[in-house]
């Protein structure tokens, strides 16, 4: 098969690798669609752990093309969402803390390539009429819902998020279906508010614009927001949130910072206004749960552009830019 390997760096190879003897309980995945992420692109710049030579990608969806041993015929040419990560259901994190957490986790080689091969209890069949585009969002989905399940909804909330990328975005679109009095979220880039808006924001708001302060305050009355989400992964913008919060506001951290980030917050607002911080990552868990909510979303439209395999630089450049909405290669075009 053709896959594209990450040799270190910005540094990647397309080439011929065997596809991978099939053990028992897996099933052979052709790849249709893998979403490019900000992750990616960290690892190719040093700022997320993982190590090379190997095949990224953990954002995709595909056709169920070949099964082990061991699993029912009736599971070939099933559509699916695919989870880089198994779990066993059984061990101390899986019972305790979240499947996503499995200490017995089995990592399955990523989506930039012809083929996957991963167990079928890794897989997740996608609606019918749902594109293998929003399909291999299911992932980045699967951690937004995690992180905003993590939140406290009394008293009907207002809530701010951070960032209308495509985490921003699906933050929204989850904390939509709660019990909350409203959404605002503040984006710098024009194309991003409008998405956000059309796709249900109640307000959007400009932080390079003088009156979004004042805008801030008129909207909550000078009290405050309830929760922030920062969806982006800056320090300094969750600080911004934590600013804008009230007495007993909640943050959800869903951006990821870089390893060795500090908050650069004055603590005592913390210990004052009694702020609570969540740490969000992964997909807990909620990935099999996923495809099924998101399938009303209207996810099609986020999709900027589509690339080739040989083309995953310039797809890596493209969603480093922050410019368009999500990315994604089609490994088999
Ligand atoms: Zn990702
Ligand atoms: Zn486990």
């Amino acid at each position: 098969m053709k896959a594209s390997i990450w040799l270190g760096e910005d540094k990647f190879e397309t080439k011929n690798v065997e596809i991978p003897k099939l053990k028992e309980d897996q099933v052979l995945v052709r790849v249709e669609k893998v979403g490019l992420c900000g992750t990616d692109v960290h690892i190719t710049q040093g700022l997320f752990p993982s190590t090379p030579p190997k095949i990224l990608g953990h954002e995709f969806s595909g056709v169920i093309v070949e099964v082990g041993s061991k699993i029912d015929k009736s599971n070939l040419d099933k559509r699916v969402a695919c989870n880089t990560t198994s779990s066993c259901g059984k061990c101390e994190n899986c019972l305790n803390w979240q499947i996503s957490r499995c200490s017995n986790s089995v990592q399955s080689s990523g989506g930039f390539a012809e083929f996957s091969v991963m167990p079928l209890l890794s897989t997740i069949e996608i609606p019918k009429q749902m594109s293998f585009e929003v399909g291999a969002m299911t992932e980045p989905a699967s951690c937004c819902f995690s992180g905003i399940e993590m939140i406290d909804y009394k008293n009907k909330p207002k809530i701010l998020i951070i960032g209308a990328g495509i985490m921003g975005i699906l933050c929204m679109l989850f904390a939509k279906q709660k019990d909350i009095d409203f959404i605002v979220v503040s984006e710098p880039n024009p194309v991003r508010r409008k998405m956000v808006k059309q796709l249900g924001a109640d307000f959007v708001i400009d932080p390079t614009d003088k009156n979004s302060n004042k805008q801030l305050e008129e909207l909550t009355h000078s009290i405050g927001f309830e929760i922030c989400v920062e969806a982006v992964g800056k320090p300094n913008l969750l600080d911004y949130g934590i600013s804008k919060l009230r007495p007993r506001g909640q943050a959800l951290m869903i951006g990821v910072h870089p390893e060795k980030s500090n908050l650069p917050s004055d603590l005592y607002d913390f210990h004052y206004k009694e702020i609570k911080l969540f740490g969000a990552y992964g997909r807990g868990d909620y990935f099999n749960q996923t495809p099924e909510r998101i399938s009303n979303f209207g996810l099609d439209k986020l999709v900027s552009k589509i690339f080739s395999l040989n083309q995953i630089n310039e797809a890596l450049i493209a969603t480093s830019k922050g410019e368009g909405m999500k990315y994604m290669i089609s490994p088999n075009l």
